[in-house]
């Protein structure tokens, strides 16, 4: 079950040597989508010297229009798992069905499911009975019961190796890509023992925000966080209009520690 036990004692989720829901904040970062060797190996050692401890990238986009970028597929995994051998990142990226799901099992350390199939319950229990770490993000519309039943069904198969992710949720306003539900951190860590981080990239969709939503996470609690960092922001594929550069990053990463004691 995702729900608290009496004792109270919180899941630790690891990913090779990072352990989500210990002390330590954990900063994923790394691009929106693989594009190239050189921009994903290029994002991996600059968020690397800045102090992440996993790599983020997607090699199956799940874009709103079918004639935006796609992703690179099996090519984007094998770029993803160079640039994650090279800095010694683990890395995480998206599975959208059976066929992807098995590819990404040969080339990451995590499997993340993205806000678009929260409750495809054939893709959960799939990957719960994969033995693979997941990242399960939040759906845009999901209650955060519909989000802890989601986190279920990759339970009940099996697989106890879940960290949650919010990333936003389709309100009202528009002035924001999402609006960042912050509050639901320190409530889903009262209601389940599973790890929370947060994704202020997708939650706020725009890049002045992302670093102020970032040490708010991490004040409210997170366990981690989620972020898009590019090289070359400006020249991105896929959402670079919310993408730091590793620059924009590296200044992050001494703020976030002086919030968190320890990052
Ligand atoms: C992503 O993290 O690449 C992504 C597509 O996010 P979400 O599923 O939250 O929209
Ligand atoms: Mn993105």
């Amino acid at each position: 079950m995702v729900s608290s036990d009496l004792k109270n004692e919180k899941t630790l989720v690891r990913v090779k040597d990072v352990v989500f829901g210990g002390r330590k904040v954990v900063v994923i970062a790394g691009p929106c989508a693989v594009e190239s060797r050189e921009q994903v190996v290029a994002a991996a050692r600059g968020v690397r010297r800045a102090g992440a401890v996993m790599l983020r990238g997607g090699a199956f986009k799940t874009r709103t229009s079918p004639y935006s970028f796609q992703g690179l597929g099996e090519e984007g995994l094998r770029l993803l798992k160079e640039a994650s051998e090279e800095t010694g990142l683990a890395a995480v990226t998206e599975v959208l069905d059976k066929d992807s799901l098995e590819l990404a099992l040969e080339y990451v350390d995590m499997l993340q499911i993205g806000a678009r199939n929260m409750q495809n319950s054939s893709l959960l229990r799939m990957v719960g009975c994969s033995g693979k770490p997941v990242l399960l993000k939040r759906g845009f519309s999901a209650t955060v019961e519909e989000w802890l039943m989601a986190a279920e069904y990759i339970v009940a198969a099996g697989n106890h190796n879940v960290v949650l992710c919010e990333r936003g949720i389709r309100t009202f306003e528009s002035a924001t890509r999402n609006t960042l539900d912050l509050g639901i951190v320190p409530l889903v860590q009262e209601l389940s023992h599973l790890p929370v981080i947060v994704d202020p990239s997708h939650a706020t969709g725009k890049r002045c925000l992302v670093a102020p939503m970032s040490r708010a996470a991490v004040a409210a609690g997170a366990d981690g966080l989620l972020l898009e960092v590019h090289p070359e922001p400006e020249q991105a594929l896929c959402d670079g209009f919310q993408s730091l550069s590793t620059d924009d990053f590296g200044c992050l990463m001494p703020e976030l520690q002086a919030i968190a004691g320890i990052v």
